[in-house]
């Protein structure tokens, strides 16, 4: 498998001025139990955590890591619909002795768009040839790669949305009929001058399936998507995890951790490996479902999975603005996040557990969040639920 590029990292947070900020935002929320600082870990109950953040991290692409990915579809946890429609595009596949169709999935960060991708290649017994649309600035890098791929090669393009314009029209041709068009010369002296490919799978992985134009859309023979996990299959994925870590973790434990997960595997086995260091270096032996929260809570994650990110949206949306409508761009301002980062990465989760709407007029912090922040939610919230 050849990494081409990686994912660009979103800027680190600013601690002090969002810790300020959060400790006035959550005046009113009911305190959890919180412990004490014990001068080995840091006092983390009111700094802003990346815990929760979907994205990997740099840390989370080194080899170790990749011990954690399944590397089968039987080995593949939850997602049984897509997992169906994989199996039997894979079956025919072979049968045929074709190359699998172009792939488009999406959904948001951490569910395991990439993981997917490489066991497509693995089940296939063919390559994985790996990039990220943002490293595919010239026509040339694409060129590159098309041309370096082998027979039944999958090429995994990750944020496929934010293809430049002139390498996406290159994957046209490149998709369809497996030729690489390539400009020779220029001005009138210019001519074109087609390269027969390799027959190859393209997967697309996209957190903004609507972002995509559509000629691109429709050069995909399957679009699927992966829906947030099940606490039992989050379960599932952290004993596996805890398994290759050789961990001793009871099933409460474990269950605990899915909890706080926010359906999304990567963000499971992060808390799995923080939760890990609190038990070594309070040396409390096994995990269980006690210890597992007082860990969370030690790093400010809620029962819910809710960090500082997400209550801080919510609380400036009921503080500032009666709990809305509001729209994105004036969230974004007040919090001083990215619009984007928000559309894409915390409001999933918030629509998905239903503490947060969508309406025309802008989003609506529901009743559920009003009361789980520890706020009476006013008689007009009330009646719009
Ligand atoms: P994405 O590409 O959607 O951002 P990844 O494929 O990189 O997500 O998955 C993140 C991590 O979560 C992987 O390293 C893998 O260990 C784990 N993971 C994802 N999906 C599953 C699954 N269905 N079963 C077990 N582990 C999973």
């Amino acid at each position: 498998m050849a990494i081409i590029s990686s994912k660009p990292q979103p800027p680190e947070p600013d601690d002090l001025s969002q810790s300020e900020l959060f400790s006035d935002g959550i005046s009113k929320k009911p305190s959890g139990k919180r412990i004490p600082p014990n001068g080995k870990l840091p006092d983390l109950s009111n700094a802003k955590q990346p815990l929760l953040e979907p994205e990997a991290k740099p840390e989370e692409r080194s080899q170790q890591e990749e011990r954690l990915r399944p590397r089968r579809l039987s080995e593949y946890i939850g997602q049984k619909d897509l997992k169906e429609v994989l199996d039997i595009a894979i079956q025919a596949a072979k049968v045929r002795q074709e190359t699998l169709d172009h792939l488009l999935l999406y959904g948001p960060p951490g569910l395991g768009k990439t993981t997917l991708s490489l066991i497509l290649a693995e089940e296939m017994g063919v390559g994985c040839k790996m990039t990220t649309a943002p490293a595919l600035e010239r026509p040339r890098d694409i060129a590159g790669l098309l041309l370096g791929l082998q027979p039944g090669d999958v090429l995994f393009i990750d944020e496929i949305h934010r293809l430049p314009k002139v390498t996406e029209e290159i994957l046209y041709a490149a998709m369809e009929d497996f030729r690489l068009d390539v400009t020779l010369g220029k001005g009138s002296s210019a001519r074109t001058r087609s390269i027969p490919l390799k027959h190859f799978t393209l997967v697309g992985a996209t957190t903004r399936v609507g972002a995509l134009t559509s000629p691109l859309r429709d050069r995909f023979g399957l679009i699927q998507r992966l829906r947030f996990y099940e606490i039992d299959e989050l379960l599932q994925i952290v004993l596996r995890t805890a398994g290759i870590l050789k961990m001793a973790v009871s099933d409460e434990g474990a269950t605990e951790i899915a909890r706080r997960s926010r359906g999304t595997p990567r963000i499971a086995n992060r808390l799995l490996k923080r939760v890990r260091d609190y038990v070594q270096v309070k040396e409390l032996g096994n995990l269980t479902e006690a210890i597992a929260a007082e860990a969370l809570e030690r790093y400010n994650i809620d029962p819910l999975g809710l960090d500082w990110t997400d209550r801080r949206l919510l609380t400036v949306m009921i503080e500032n603005f009666n709990g809305g409508p509001v729209g994105l761009e004036t969230i974004a301002a007040a919090t001083g996040e990215d619009a984007q980062t928000i559309e894409e990465v915390y409001e999933p989760y918030l629509l998905q557990i239903g503490y947060l709407n969508r309406t025309p007029r802008g989003r609506i912090a529901t009743a559920a969040a009003w009361k789980h922040l520890g706020y009476t939610p006013p008689d007009s919230q009330l009646s719009i639920l």
